[in-house]
């Protein structure tokens, strides 16, 4: 067992509907992927979030056991 970080869009407000989650080995790669879901997925530039929707967002990232 190792290790590893989770962020699952559906916990997100107004994501609900959504399925994709995300799990990787650091958190920095979580922010990668959930910036590419976002473009993908929402049609949102993570460049264009801001302090509080990161700090929203960092509190979603669970660490998890894989
Ligand atoms: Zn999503």
């Amino acid at each position: 067992m190792t290790n590893a970080f989770s962020y699952a869009c559906r916990d997100c407000e107004g994501m609900e509907a959504c399925p994709a989650s995300i799990t990787a080995e650091t958190k920095e790669e979580v922010w990668q992927l959930m910036g590419h879901h976002a473009r993908i997925a929402h049609q949102e530039n993570p460049d264009d979030w801001d302090q509080e929707t990161r700090d929203y967002l960092e509190m979603l990232i669970k660490e998890v056991e894989v």
